[in-house]
């Protein structure tokens, strides 16, 4: 496992100077275990933010995309799984990583996950030696993250109201906590949302630092979904965020709110096409959570 120190020179999302390193992000994981009211996940070409990617990628050819992809830029040292749904709510990507661990042992292992099941799938994600683990966590408060996220499937049933929103914040505090003193990189990422969370940013950096997170992603609103009338934070907003969550962890301010099937380095070429254009189609293997 690689250490943070490590990481902020080599991994795109971690350190100060991303522009020479590059990640693919495998599209394996179509379903989702929330409901989040911004969210709108896309089988689509063109549109570029999260949730979005031109096919789910059966996990079997995770070792060829990655071999292709590496010719095409040899710039990539990072596999990345983003989606487009959960990466923790079905068996995919902890099954892709265990092959990237096998053929790839020099390449870093990184997961985004709104962090439901982290927990319990701890033990499973540290036998594949991850380096980087990102949570999702819009707010630590229940009141706050009810107004954000409608339900959670938790042990075969869908939950809602106040129980959903106690249980998310739990498991998202509680995994951090248990892969990050295993000596797993975890970074934070919060949709600022005006209005919902914004007041809340300070307490949130606060509860993940106490947990062992290293770093902090603020994400502005796209208002879209459920979420479509909210209008997006401007620059003063989310300078603001910044300052308040860099008293306690350091801040990730290069993101480009990549597909979740972006293959290159941040904000040069993308070859998500080259590499996922001529896989076979699965849109019976998407569906919205
Ligand atoms: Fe969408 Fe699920 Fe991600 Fe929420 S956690 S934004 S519902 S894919
Ligand atoms: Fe990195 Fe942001 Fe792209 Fe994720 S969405 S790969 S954190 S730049």
């Amino acid at each position: 496992m690689k250490t943070y120190e490590t990481l902020r020179k080599l991994h795109p999302c971690l350190g100060e100077m991303p522009g020479n390193a590059g990640r693919i992000h495998l599209p394996v994981s179509p379903i989702c275990n929330l409901s989040c009211r911004y969210c709108k996940r896309s089988l689509t070409e063109d549109e570029i933010r999260p949730g979005t990617s031109r096919r789910i990628l059966p996990v079997e050819d995770t070792v060829k995309v990655i071999r292709k992809a590496r010719l095409l830029c040899p710039e990539l040292t990072t596999v990345g799984i983003a989606g487009p749904g959960e990466a923790l709510a079905s068996p995919h990507a902890i099954e892709a990583f265990r092959l990237v661990d096998e053929h790839f042992p020099d390449m870093i292992k990184c997961l985004s996950t709104n962090g439901l099941m982290l927990f319990e799938k701890a033990e499973e994600l540290l036998q594949v030696h991850m380096d980087s683990i990102t949570v999702t966590v819009n707010a630590v408060d229940p009141f706050v993250q009810m107004q954000i996220n409608k339900r959670i499937f938790y042990h075969n049933e869908w939950l809602d109201g106040e129980q959903a929103a106690e249980i998310l914040i739990k498991n998202q505090l509680a995994g951090i906590k248990k892969v990050s003193e295993a000596g797993v990189t975890v970074k934070i990422n919060t949709v600022l949302i005006p209005g919902i969370n914004d007041g809340h940013i300070e307490t949130i950096a606060k509860a993940v630092a106490e947990n062992g997170a290293k770093i902090y992603n603020i994400i502005p609103l796209i208002p879209q979904a459920d979420m479509a009338d909210i209008p997006a934070p401007g620059c003063t907003e989310i300078d603001r965020a910044r300052l308040q969550a860099g008293q306690y962890l350091d801040i990730f301010a290069h993101c480009k709110h990549c597909r979740a099937d972006a293959v290159g380095r941040l904000g040069e070429e993308d070859y998500g096409q080259q590499i996922y254009g001529n896989l076979a189609l699965e849109p019976n293997h998407f569906s919205h959570g």
